[in-house]
């Protein structure tokens, strides 16, 4: 029998925080909020995921500044006023 085990990373977008001024690519374009999550897949289903990374995303560039847990739950708080 054939085990087909894996990891995969998968991105979760939680919502837009507005537009700033990215660090890296100098553009002044909309950031998302969001989190990385490492992902263990049994027979490509994922059976565990565990939190990697949290951070703001240019949607430029595509950088991700991380954020702390606590500034992350206040920009969470705040996305959620923009739908
Ligand atoms: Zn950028």
């Amino acid at each position: 029998m054939v085990i087909i085990y894996g990891t995969r990373t998968v991105f979760k977008r939680e919502g837009p925080v507005g537009t700033s001024v990215c660090p890296n690519c100098r553009h002044n374009v909309m950031h998302t909020l969001c989190r990385q999550l490492n992902q263990a897949t049994l027979f490509y289903i994922p059976i565990f995921s565990h939190q990697k990374q949290r951070g703001i995303m240019c949607e430029s560039c595509g950088m991700i500044t991380p954020v702390s847990a606590q500034e992350y739950r206040e920009r969470k708080q705040a996305a959620k006023m923009y739908y």
